[in-house]
């Protein structure tokens, strides 16, 4: 048995999308730093950023109901919009100067541009979706969005849906044509692969076991080899943990400050997937409804259109549940082992706070395939359950903490940077807006650990994502001419053509 050893100066914990991108970014910056992944599945994407366990949404607030707050005098704040849409921007820009430099290569096998609405029905909701497209339209990052409630101009947009539905109630939606469908899987197993070719060590079946911090100021962790059985020692100077769910467990295990009085709360999710070619070519865009009430802000349900290994299929949902795993490859343990005296009362207030929540995961657990049909027909009037699967999708672990705001024990539904205060680890909590936001999360590690490498590093950051350390949506001239060009570059070019002139166009692939 070999007692395999390393010394890096970069250890990335995980082979999802977020430790992809900080390893591509890490490469570019600075080529001869040694990195070193280990992952404990046998190949990258396997987790949260697989395509089958994630909606892949780029997410850019395009069509995304929860990231715009309707106040109290009914108009609508659009500022948590602006900010992803930015945060979307800075990841296409990575996306387009990796595809330009020839780094990776067909960005359709990762990247198809797809119309993104929001729908509703009844008459409060459709008062609230025409304030919130005014509100919208008035941005220049929203150009181009139409709104209709006509009922004509909704079966043009969304025949399947509009097909033998009811007219009993006010129905309207919204449609622009710059949104993406993302497949997270391909991107990271892109990266990976070009990773490789740049001679970082990619171990997989390596579990990480345990880290510790050494005298001399590195960082030593304890790998078992799961091909081998053997226990390897892995020494760098700086350790990103991109674990995803299992993110946590080895926070708590850096024994780091930062990482005290947090904790975790899993939320699973399930998909309904169609692969009928008669019912998917009726369908083509991403339309997202409103959150049931009591729903958590994850399970906001939406129909998409999908492209997977070349073929198009439909998936629904997701539909939230309960299960203690943190990974879908977890423990049932998971989150027992993740209490610790230190967060123990974090803990316990969150599920005093969140008896309602776990209360609404649990019945959707309990769901029968034909009540989540029954769901679906809200979107699909005309649904036959014979064309539709369930599949499983991955957790998400969301971060509960102390907040001033909300006291102790709060959920929260974004993502968490954590990071010692030397910069030598850092750790990614939480999944939302996920993987969209990767490059813009990554920025911020890097922002973070990197403080005395930054000045040099900036006029490099700058000519792969020409917006960093730029407001969007204070310079309209830029946000177009980087939509457009990172458009070409990633062959979603008749979309931001047809965005500009606010014209609606069937959308086709440019490049091939
Ligand atoms: C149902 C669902 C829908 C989503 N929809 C979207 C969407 O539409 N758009 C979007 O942008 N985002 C979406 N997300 C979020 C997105 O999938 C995640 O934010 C993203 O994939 C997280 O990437 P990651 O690299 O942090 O984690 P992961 O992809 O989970 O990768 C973590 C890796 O770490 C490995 N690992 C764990 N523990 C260890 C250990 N001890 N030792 C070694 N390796 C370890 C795991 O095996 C895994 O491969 C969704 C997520 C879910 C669950």
């Amino acid at each position: 048995m070999s007692n395999k050893q390393t010394n890096s100066d970069v250890i990335l914990i995980g082979a999802g999308v977020m430790s992809a991108t900080l390893g591509t970014l890490l490469k570019e910056l600075v080529p001869d730093w040694k990195i070193t992944v280990l992952e404990k599945l046998a190949a990258a994407g396997e987790e949260s950023s697989n395509e089958w366990n994630n909606a892949g949404t780029g997410h850019s607030a395009l069509c995304e109901l929860n990231y715009t707050v309707e106040k109290s005098d009914g108009t609508v704040d659009i500022s948590k919009a602006i900010k992803i849409n930015e945060q979307f921007q800075l990841s296409r820009q990575f996306w387009s100067y990796l595809v330009e430099s020839k780094l990776i290569r067909n960005p359709q096998d990762f990247i198809m541009p797809l119309p993104h609405m929001s729908y509703v029905r009844g008459e409060a909701n459709v008062k609230f979706l025409k304030n919130r497209y005014e509100a919208m339209s008035r941005s220049p990052l929203f150009q181009g969005m139409e709104f209709s409630d006509d009922p004509a101009k909704l079966a043009e947009w969304i025949p399947l849906m509009m097909k033998n539905r009811k007219h009993d109630e006010p129905i309207a939606a919204t449609k622009i044509d710059s949104g993406t469908d993302v497949n997270f899987g391909a991107l990271t197993r892109m990266l990976f692969e070009h990773l490789k070719s740049k001679n970082v060590e990619i171990n997989y079946k390596h579990s990480v076991n345990s880290l510790k911090r050494t005298s001399d100021g590195l960082w030593n962790l304890k790998v078992k080899n799961l091909a081998t059985g053997s226990v390897e020692q892995h020494t760098a100077k700086f350790v990103f943990i991109g674990a995803g769910g299992g993110s946590l467990h080895l926070l708590q295990k850096s024994g780091i400050p930062e990482g005290r009085h947090i904790g975790g709360f899993p939320v699973s999710g399930l998909f309904m997937v169609c692969t009928n070619p008669q019912v998917v070519e009726q369908h083509h865009a991403k339309v997202y409804g409103k959150a049931s009430v009591g729903a958590p802000p994850m399970s906001v349900p939406h129909l998409d259109t999908r492209y997977i290994d070349n073929k198009k299929s439909l998936l629904f949902g997701p539909f939230a549940g309960f299960s203690p795993k943190f990974l879908k490859t977890g423990s049932m343990f998971d989150l027992v082992t993740s209490v610790k005296p230190d967060n123990l009362i974090t803990m316990l207030a969150a599920g005093a706070k969140n008896m309602a929540l776990t209360k609404y995961l649990i019945q959707q657990l309990m769901l029968s395939k034909e009540q989540r049909m029954e769901e679906l027909r809200d979107f699909i009037p005309d649904a036959r359950s014979e064309d539709w699967d369930l599949v499983v999708a991955g957790q998400r672990v969301q971060v509960i903490k102390d907040t001033v705001e909300g006291g102790k024990g709060t959920l929260q539904f974004g993502t968490e940077v954590v990071s010692a205060a030397d910069g030598s680890i850092a750790a990614l909590l939480g999944a939302s807006p996920g993987a969209s936001t990767a490059v813009h999360v990554m920025l911020e590690v890097i922002k973070k650990c990197f403080p005395q490498q930054l000045k040099e590093w900036e006029p490099k950051i700058k000519e792969m994502i020409p917006s960093y350390g730029v407001s969007l949506v204070e310079n309209p001239g830029l946000f177009q001419e980087l939509l457009e060009s990172t458009a070409q570059t990633l062959g979603l070019n008749e979309t931001a053509s047809s965005q500009k002139a606010g014209e609606q166009k069937k959308v086709q692939r440019t490049v091939s």
